[in-house]
């Protein structure tokens, strides 16, 4: 069965050599009228296409350019030869001029076949690099979005105010960056294998893949831990701790979320630190150094407070000063190192002798001030006492000389005896003076 386009092909060239022949056979005299019409087969030939027929049909159509003259009965009539010799050359021509506007087409046709190949492998290209660069996009973007999150929380980190919030966020950000995976915090020295390695190197450990890791023997890991992270947690330089990340299935963690949990641990070291260094320097605003008792700023805000929790509880408190006895002539004759060993034990005697709900702070120089809550005056008066005499008890040996020290005490009752904070300490002052007037070791409270 032939194609549409096939039968076109065969049917037309057929209809028009039919037509052609036709007339011939009926006007053989008329030939030269005739004849030229199978220009119109080169016309065909060309628009199909067809290569190889049309030089068959030159052939056809040169032989019988010759023959007709004398086949039409016209005999040699030079009209006729001659008529019939210049249309084989029109119709040479016509195929000429035919076959030349094809090759061009074609050409063209190639040529536009060859660009398109060009362009069509271009926009492959473009499409290839595209793809490329929204790949590069995606992982940027993820990676941006890693960052932005870290970042912020590694400010929340900063922000805590105690070294259990700091481990408790860390915690809350490596559960974040590697969901899925079980974290833990450790404390104290190393307790298994990881730690171990951890301590020894001073570096993280990263297993990909702990059943082809060539560093550790199967077995090592337990069978929920395909993929492993350890990383040291230092403060001041000391290890204090370990973080360990696992999953269950490998190639979950890569170097750069090692890095991304070194980072974080830095950093909560770095946090940890700095609340340290504050909390220290709390201390040393609020707290003496050499007797390690509260400073007098310190008594002077805890007065205030007690002042206004006694007021609002309607509960006494008592106020009691105390000041070391001839404490000058002790630095004179031991020299001032031995002065400030006396003093400090003294202070820990003046801190033992009261209860934890208690205030006990240098008031200045060799002076001391307590505040005895929730106690009246003779309660007050009882607690110097006892630290009175465990005063008096005790002997210092300073380079072979045995000697003791014995302390002076005025008390005072808020809000019985005064209504102000200035009103308390001068009151109690004045008992301390009394009490050196009246021979010194010894608690006045009137
Ligand atoms: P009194 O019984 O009247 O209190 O006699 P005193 O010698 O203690 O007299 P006073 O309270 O005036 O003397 C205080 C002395 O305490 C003077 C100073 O040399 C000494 N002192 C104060 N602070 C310190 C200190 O931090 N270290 C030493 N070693 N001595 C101190
Ligand atoms: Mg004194
Ligand atoms: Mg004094």
């Amino acid at each position: 069965m032939l194609r549409p386009n096939a039968f076109a092909k065969v049917a037309g060239p057929v209809a028009i050599l039919g037509a052609i022949g036709w007339s011939l056979w009926l006007w053989p005299s008329h030939f030269l009228w005739v004849f030229p019409a199978s220009g119109a087969l080169f016309i065909w030939f060309s628009w199909s296409g067809e290569k190889e027929v049309k030089y068959i049909f030159l052939f056809l159509v040169t032989v019988a350019g010759f023959l007709l003259p004398k086949l039409s009965g016209g005999g040699d009539s030079i009209y006729l030869t001659t008529g019939a010799i210049a249309e084989v050359l029109c119709l040479w021509l016509l195929f000429f001029a035919l076959s030349h506007s094809e090759s061009a087409r074609a050409a063209a046709r190639e040529r536009l076949a060859s660009e398109e190949t060009a362009a069509g492998e271009k926009i492959k290209s473009l499409e290839d690099e595209l793809a490329r660069y929204r790949l590069h996009l995606d992982s940027t973007l993820a990676r941006i979005r890693d960052k932005g999150a870290l970042s912020s929380a590694i400010q929340d980190m900063g922000a805590a105010s105690t070294p259990d919030e700091v481990k408790g966020r860390l915690e809350t950000l490596l559960n974040n960056y590697f969901p899925g995976a079980l974290v833990e915090l450790r404390s104290g020295a190393p307790r298994d294998f990881a730690d171990r390695w951890v301590a020894e190197r001073k570096i993280p450990l990263l297993v990909r893949n702990a059943e082809t890791d060539s560093r550790f023997a199967k077995g090592f890991f337990g069978p929920g831990e395909k993929s492993f992270m350890a990383l040291p947690l230092h403060l001041f330089g000391r290890l204090v701790g370990f973080v360990r990340a696992s999953a269950q299935e490998p190639d979950r963690f890569r170097s750069e979320d090692l890095r991304g949990a070194e980072l974080a641990c830095t950093l909560a070291g770095v946090s940890m630190e700095n609340i340290h260094l504050f909390e220290k320097v709390n201390e040393l605003a609020i707290k003496d150094g050499l007797t390690g008792l509260y400073t007098h700023r310190a008594f002077q805000s805890r007065l205030d407070e007690e002042i206004l929790r006694s007021a609002r509880a309607k509960v006494p408190f008592a106020l009691v000063m105390a000041d070391i006895d001839h404490f000058k002539s002790y630095n004179d004759t031991f020299g001032h190192q031995a002065g400030d060993a006396v003093l400090k034990a003294v202070s820990e005697t003046i801190a033992g002798g009261v209860r934890a709900v208690d205030f006990a702070a240098r008031y200045g120089g060799e002076e001391f001030a307590l505040i005895i809550t929730g106690a009246d005056k003779a309660q007050a008066a009882a607690a110097a006492e006892k630290i009175r005499v465990a005063l008096e008890a005790r002997s210092f040996n300073f380079g072979g000389k045995v000697s003791g020290v014995t302390s002076s005490f005025g008390v005072a009752e808020f809000p019985s005896e005064a209504s102000a904070a200035g009103q308390l300490v001068r009151l109690a002052d004045e008992r301390l003076f009394k009490a050196k007037q009246a021979g010194r070791n010894r608690v006045v409270s009137a």
